[in-house]
């Protein structure tokens, strides 16, 4: 990538602890380092014995466990979180889980200001970045604030292990996602590059191996490393094209979050493809290969994931909806953003075919 020396780059404080085992044996001093007393533990009801492993480790400084995470923080969810919080009088949040758990701990720091401490189980990258996210009459909407960036990050490759393959691959290239849209985006520098490049080469080499060894602590490691790497690079730029399509089809269809992503991402890159091609150095680089969406979309395929949205169940009658409602709104993308476009990308996503 040649050098451009005109950007702006804002890193926000936030202490990482990386050992396998960590989720028991270092949150309670991650606790203690931020001087809280009380923290109530969430969690999604399929990663209870998880969190309450991490609860029983926090001893006398856990206020509770409220195991009710569900996908895209619906408001009820969140509502009924701050009051547990409240009543249960905690100084702060641990958030144990994949993105959906992080989200609703996300929630309560928004609305109380507590402190949040995440130990992510999954690769969507949530704790590295300020967005917090709430689903209100089947609408999502996002923001941005620095109170919900969690404080600490605890990532433990142990917990990583119990993730099916599937949700470990569609995760994995989910986080990809973030650092190829940051490649491109309007706010990225030669730093978001580094970050770019080393987690897409870290998540492609694992991915293969967790798919043939799903409790390989090393590929383990390797891809929590990449995920960390990837959700920085979402938490400090802004995303084009491809997250909002993937927003849109989640948030409005309830089309599942890591597979969406998953199968978008290639055509989305090959649209964007023309107007990047200093990312696309990048890519070629990391992916070892002349051709970035192909690459993916092959890596997908290979590893057993789903490669079209009518495999997600999306009907090809909502393909025109959905591209007015992406087109509508406006956006920074490398390629203009028209109808005509979007609704491309979204056809061949729906077939899914060679991008
Ligand atoms: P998720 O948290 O919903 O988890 C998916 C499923 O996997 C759940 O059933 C969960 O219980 C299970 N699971 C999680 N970890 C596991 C493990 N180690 N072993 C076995 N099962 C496990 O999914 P996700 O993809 O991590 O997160 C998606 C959500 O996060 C979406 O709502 C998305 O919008 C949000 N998100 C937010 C940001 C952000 O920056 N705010 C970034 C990425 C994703």
């Amino acid at each position: 990538m040649t050098f451009s020396g005109d950007f702006t780059y804002e890193s926000r404080p936030v202490r990482v602890v990386f050992r396998p085992g960590a989720a028991v044996t270092a949150t309670p001093g991650e606790v203690e380092h931020l001087g809280l007393r009380r923290v109530l533990v969430v969690c999604g009801s399929r990663g209870e014995t998880v969190a309450r492993a991490v609860a029983d480790a926090l001893g006398d400084s856990c206020a509770g466990l409220h195991a009710e995470a569900r996908m895209h923080v619906p408001v009820e969810d969140a509502d009924r979180a701050v009051a547990v919080a409240r009543t249960a009088g905690a100084d702060g949040v641990v958030a144990v889980g994949g993105g959906s758990s992080i989200g609703l701990g996300k929630a309560i720091a928004l609305r109380t200001g507590l402190p949040l401490i995440a130990v992510p189980s999954t690769y969507s990258g949530s704790e590295m970045t300020p967005v917090w996210g709430l689903t209100e009459g089947g609408a999502k909407r996002t923001g941005r604030d620095p109170k919900v960036q969690p404080r600490s990050v605890v990532y433990d490759p142990e917990l990583t292990r119990s993730l099916p393959v599937p949700l470990t691959v569609t995760s994995g290239i989910n986080a990809l996602a973030h650092a190829v849209e940051a490649l491109y985006a309007p706010d990225t520098s030669p730093l978001i590059a580094l970050m770019a490049e080393e987690g897409v080469r870290a998540m492609t080499e694992a991915l293969p191996r967790l798919a043939t060894d799903a409790a390989d602590v090393e590929a383990r490691g390797q891809a929590l490393y990449a995920a960390w790497l990837c959700g920085s690079c979402l938490g400090s730029t802004t995303m084009g094209l491809h997250h909002k399509l993937c927003h849109a089809l989640g948030g409005t269809y309830g089309l599942p979050h890591a597979e969406t992503h998953t199968v978008v991402l290639p055509y989305a890159l090959a649209h964007n493809a023309p107007a990047i091609p200093k990312a696309l150095t990048v890519l070629k680089r990391a992916l070892g290969t002349d051709d970035p969406p192909h690459a993916l979309w092959e890596l997908a395929g290979r590893l057993g994931a789903p490669r079209s949205l009518a495999e997600l169940g999306l009907r090809e009658t909502d393909l025109a909806e959905v591209a007015v409602q992406v087109a509508g709104q406006p956006y920074a993308n490398p390629r203009p953003v028209t109808a005509d476009g979007v609704r491309a990308v979204l056809q061949a996503a729906y077939a899914g075919r060679r991008p």
